[in-house]
C-alpha cells in the first residue's frame, strides 16, 4: 500500500486477463485477488510489453491461483452471528497479551463482508473488524489475522515494529500467512 496509484488497465496476455497499473515501485508486482482477478503493478518509467511478458512467463503459476481463489470464493460464507461469536472468541483467546496497552478493556469485534481485506482494527475506537470470508479460511490463518488486528493496538502502521510485534508473538507467523489468499 502507500504507492501512488495510477490509472488501472484492463489487458490480456495469451489467455491471462490482468489489471495494470502504474505505481511508484522499484518491481514488478503480481497479485491474484480474492475474487479470482489478477492484478499487476509495475515501475512508471517500465513497459506494457514487460508486464505482458512476465504474465506469459508465469501464466501457468497465475491460473493455478485464480481457480484457487475462485473455488474459495465460491463457499458459502457463514452467518454473521456465528462469524461474530467465533472471531469474538479467537480474539478473547489473544485478548490478555493486550491487555496492558488497552486497559484491561476487550476491543469491540465485529464483522462485514469485505473483500478486500482480512481484518480492519481501528485503534482509536478500540475496534476490530473482520472479514466474514475468513472464516472460510484455514484456523491458522484466523489466528494470525487475530494477532495481526490485535497488534496494531501497539503499532498503527505496517513499519518494521509492527512486525517485530507479530514475530514476538506468533513466530510461525510467515507460514501460517501464507495460507491466506492474497488480502
Ligand atoms: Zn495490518
Amino acid at each position: 500500500m502507500g504507492a501512488e496509484a495510477g490509472p488501472v488497465q484492463q489487458r490480456q496476455a495469451g489467455d491471462v486477463c490482468y489489471q495494470l497499473a502504474r505505481r511508484r515501485v522499484k518491481h514488478l508486482n503480481l497479485r491474484v485477488r480474492s475474487d479470482g482477478t489478477v492484478a499487476v503493478s509495475i515501475p512508471m518509467r517500465a513497459s506494457v510489453r514487460q508486464a505482458d511478458a512476465f504474465v506469459l512467463a508465469h501464466r501457468d503459476w497465475i491460473l493455478t491461483a485464480v481457480r484457487r481463489q475462485q473455488a474459495r470464493a465460491a463457499k458459502p460464507l457463514p452467518d454473521r452471528a456465528a462469524a461474530l461469536e467465533h472471531f469474538t472468541e479467537l480474539s478473547r483467546a489473544v485478548f490478555p497479551a493486550f491487555a496492558g496497552v488497552l486497559g484491561g478493556q476487550m476491543p469491540a469485534i465485529k464483522v462485514r463482508a469485505m473483500t478486500s481485506r482480512w481484518g480492519v482494527c481501528n485503534p482509536a475506537r478500540r475496534q476490530i473488524t473482520f472479514a466474514l470470508a475468513l472464516c472460510n479460511e484455514p484456523a491458522a490463518a484466523q489466528e494470525y489475522v487475530v494477532v495481526h488486528e490485535f497488534c496494531h493496538f501497539l503499532v498503527p502502521n505496517h513499519s518494521p515494529a509492527f512486525w517485530a510485534q507479530v514475530e514476538r508473538l506468533m513466530p510461525d507467523w510467515k507460514a501460517r500467512r501464507a495460507l491466506l489468499r492474497e488480502e
